[in-house]
């Protein structure tokens, strides 16, 4: 073999070395700084977020998207009220984002597959409640509902994100 072809072949090594080694190394400071802090640790859930399920609640970006989807809700109108929701997003740089769901029925909402940024990931989702109503959660009709998460609800979230219950006594994480 040529000294050329070796070289060739040792400098094609170093790269594919580097290029394993380096997201390793990339990810490592996140690792050790969560590992040696036990509050930073004990915030960072299933999917790896650093963001507690009440900073996800509070952001402003996520505040006036579950707003938005309690206008839509028609909650006032007996006729017409139904459920809205969407997913929360949190991308690469820790931003937080929200893609609604197509409209739901009177007591359910069905998610759509979520496609969050490139880097990002799915840290929670939202619906609203629109027919529970104080103080005893009955309606016009006398059916009276139940506050806050359903079981359903709680068994279709995904594990480690946060559920956000919106109705008109106010917000419900789960
Ligand atoms: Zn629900």
């Amino acid at each position: 073999m040529k000294v050329k072809t070796r070289l060739f072949i040792a400098i094609f090594c170093v790269l594919l070395a580097c290029l394993s080694w380096s997201p390793a190394v990339l990810a490592l400071p996140a690792t050790i700084e969560a590992a040696g802090d036990p509050a930073i640790a004990g915030q960072i859930g299933a999917l790896a977020t650093n963001k507690t399920p009440e900073e996800i609640a509070n952001d402003p970006v996520v505040k006036a998207a579950i707003q938005a989807a309690w206008e839509d809700s028609s909650a006032d109108n007996a006729t017409t009220r139904h459920e809205e929701g969407g997913w929360i997003y949190e991308d690469a740089d820790g931003n937080l984002s929200v893609q609604r769901w197509p409209s739901g029925n009177r007591s359910s909402i069905d998610a759509p597959p979520p496609t969050p940024p490139p880097g990002g990931q799915v840290v929670g989702e939202f619906h609203t409640h629109p027919n529970w109503q104080p103080p005893d959660g009955k309606d016009e009709d006398g059916k009276t509902w139940k506050q806050g998460p359903s079981d359903s609800d709680k068994n279709a979230k995904t594990p480690g994100t946060v559920g956000i219950i919106k109705d008109r006594s106010g917000t419900q994480t789960y």
